[in-house]
């Protein structure tokens, strides 16, 4: 078997597989984003949002990946007048720090080392300082496989009246997302990650508090304008239009699996390919409490590095997993089981592991990590 991208196993951590429903949506001749059928379609849309946050809100579309959603969260949400906290324990923490003090020049950072947990306690002595106005975290670091426990922090982020803003780009429709019960203020989804639509659309939920709060931030992702807009199922600028005829689809696919179900199915997905990672012999790279549901993170066989593995499961087996990112380049490798990723999906790949490493004499015992998947099959 040689690597084609058209059948690959594709179990990277984002963007994931797409439903051929969705790929076919997107093959429509040119609309008029200004006409009433491109209107319709953007209707349709946001009476389908509350469906992927499991909340009703003030929620928009963004044209622009994830890091766009961010963007325009921060800079018109993070005060002015008022320190922000970041919580950073990995990549994307980092670049929430990079982000928010392009737009604040009152930020606090608690960081924890990459794969461990937030502290806690940290958050909470910083906001009883009294002086803070908004708490930016990621929920789920996709970048080292973990997911931030939020109800540990956001009884004091509320008690303290932060605006509390979360990257969710790799936690909607992925793991649970509280977004009422937790007082979330803003969150932002991407299009590529559990909701299993192509890159390029941010989806982002506002609290009625948040959207009383905007100030301009950046002119083309002004949050503000967007509402206006949106409420004559318009936009702004010129959207990603065929990218906004699939979000339609993935949405309806979510509908009509359910939140619920594929919130569980992930979660599944996720302890088998945790079982797996222990039979095969190897270790997780994040604190396994605290182990992402949507991607599993695991540290490099010994005397194996990740790319040459990757490459051995590409051109030889036709499956991709993804590699660690920014200090951990070179030390993990990451296998995305989010949106519509499936039983199958994980078979073949842990059973191509499983070749690899007895190829190498490194497996511990034939069989296991396979027999770890079937038991935890529905
Ligand atoms: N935040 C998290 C948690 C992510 O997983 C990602 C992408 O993987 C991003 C931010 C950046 O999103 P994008 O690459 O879509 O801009």
């Amino acid at each position: 078997m040689t690597f084609d991208p058209e059948t690959t196993t594709f179990l990277i951590a984002g963007p994931v597989r797409i439903h051929p429903r969705v790929l076919r949506a997107m093959s429509m001749p040119s609309l008029n984003h200004r006409g009433d059928y491109f209107h319709g379609v953007v209707g349709e849309i946001r009476e389908l949002l509350p469906v992927l946050f499991g909340a009703k809100g003030r929620q928009l579309i963004l044209s622009g990946s994830g890091t766009s959603g961010l963007e325009a969260v921060y800079s018109s949400l993070v005060p002015k007048d008022r320190r922000t906290l970041v919580l950073s324990n990995g990549n994307f923490g980092e670049r929430t720090d990079l982000i928010v003090r392009r737009y604040s020049s009152s930020v606090t950072t608690i960081s924890a080392p990459w794969g461990q947990p937030l502290p806690a306690e940290q958050v909470h002595a910083e906001l009883a300082k009294g002086d803070v106005g908004a708490v930016c975290v990621v929920h789920n670091e996709t970048s080292v496989g973990l997911a931030n426990d939020l109800t540990a922090i956001a009884p004091a982020v509320r008690g303290s009246g932060a605006l509390f803003l979360v990257d969710g780009i790799s936690a909607v429709a992925g793991i649970p997302v509280e977004i009422e019960k937790w007082g979330i203020d803003a969150v932002v989804a991407g299009s590529q990650k559990g909701l299993a639509a192509p890159a390029g659309l941010a989806l982002v939920h506002l609290s009625e508090r948040a959207a009383a709060a905007l100030h301009p931030g950046t002119f083309y992702l002004d949050l503000a304008a967007h509402l206006k807009s949106l409420e004559k199922n318009d936009t702004p600028w010129t959207p990603a239009v065929p990218l906004f005829l699939a979000l339609r689809e993935a949405l309806l696919l979510l509908k009509e699996e359910g939140l619920a179900t594929r919130l569980e199915r992930t979660h599944r997905l996720a302890e088998a390919s945790r079982a797996a990672v222990d039979a095969l012999g190897l270790s997780l790279f994040p604190e396994r409490r605290h182990a992402s549901d949507t991607v599993t993170a695991i540290r490099n066989p010994e005397g194996l590095g990740d790319a040459e593995l990757r490459k051995v499961l590409e051109r030889q087996y036709n499956i991709l997993v993804q590699g660690g990112q920014g200090a951990l380049t070179g030390k993990i490798f990451r296998i995305g089981h989010m949106g519509i990723a499936d039983w199958p999906d994980l078979l073949v790949t842990f059973a191509a592991l499983e070749r690899i490493l007895g190829k190498a004499g490194r497996l511990p015992a034939p069989g296991r990590a396979l027999a770890a998947i079937v038991e935890r099959m529905p």
